[in-house]
């Protein structure tokens, strides 16, 4: 390597991948708690990292509009919304029942909430 190319390869090593410290984040369930959770992390953390929310419904229903719902004052279609877009807000939404969570021996899980 010439003494051009081994400039170059100095210069490289001083670039850092900010993909190289990217974090995943899963948000379980999509109920009112997820996805404000979502919400403000996508809102607080810097674009490389991954916020995903996870729920086996494709639709959010706001809980206390079910009373309006059975009395006929609404909709099923005015008191929900389809999760998916909250891919506008940058959150990644997979539609998925939670049985079990996946692990490989690289993850690493750091629980957070009230019963730690
Ligand atoms: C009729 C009614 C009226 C209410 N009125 C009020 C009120 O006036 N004021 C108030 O503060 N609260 C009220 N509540 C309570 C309020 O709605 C709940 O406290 C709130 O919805 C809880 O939010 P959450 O995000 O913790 O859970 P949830 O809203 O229950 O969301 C949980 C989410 O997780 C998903 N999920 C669960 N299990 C799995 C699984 N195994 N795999 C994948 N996804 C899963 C569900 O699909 C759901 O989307 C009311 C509730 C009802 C039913």
């Amino acid at each position: 390597m010439g003494a051009v190319g081994r400039s170059h390869v100095g210069v490289l090593a001083k670039v850092r991948d900010p993909m190289a410290d990217s974090k995943t984040i899963l948000v379980l369930g999509g109920g009112v708690g997820g996805v404000a959770t979502a919400r403000a992390l996508r809102k607080r953390l810097p674009r490389q990292h991954r916020v995903v929310l996870i729920d086996r419904e494709r639709d959010h229903v706001v809980a206390p509009s079910l009373l309006w719902l059975m009395v006929g004052k609404r909709t099923a279609g005015a008191i929900s919304r389809p999760l998916a877009r909250l891919a506008r807000k940058g959150i990644d939404v997979r539609l998925q029942a939670m049985n079990a969570l996946p692990t490989t021996s690289s993850s690493r899980w750091a629980p957070i909430g009230p019963r730690n």
